[in-house]
């Protein structure tokens, strides 16, 4: 990425990413709280609808994080001037591919082989 006024504006939707992913991180350790089976919750909350709401908390943590990783390497390209090259085989990742997923690690190239080799590997 040589464009200067493009990277600082990548690194600021980033860093904004960043910023509500960790708002949903909070909220969503709220909702992955154990299940309590103290009488006044139970009777506006079945132990079912608590445990499946509990479930789906937890999935959306470990989603989150991994949003988060993928959020903070991108940052760390922008802090050494690799950002919006392909990290697997160096090619520029496109400005239209960063701008609707500013965290992209690959160029579409390298990331439909991965894809095909995930679903392969299934
Ligand atoms: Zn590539």
């Amino acid at each position: 990425m040589t464009d200067p006024d493009l990277r600082l504006r990548m690194n600021a939707v980033l860093e904004r990413v960043l910023h509500s992913l960790d708002e949903e991180h909070r909220l969503a350790t709220q909702n992955a709280r154990p299940v309590t089976l103290d009488q006044t919750s139970v009777g506006r909350l079945s132990r079912m609808d608590a445990m499946q709401q509990q479930a789906m908390a937890q999935a959306s943590l470990q989603r989150l994080a991994l949003q988060r990783r993928r959020v903070e390497a991108a940052l760390n390209r922008v802090r050494h001037g690799s950002y919006g090259r392909c990290c697997e085989c160096d090619k520029e990742v496109g400005v239209e591919r960063l701008l609707s997923d500013p965290a992209a690690p690959f160029c579409m190239d390298c990331q439909e082989e991965r894809d095909a080799q995930r679903a392969a590997a299934r």
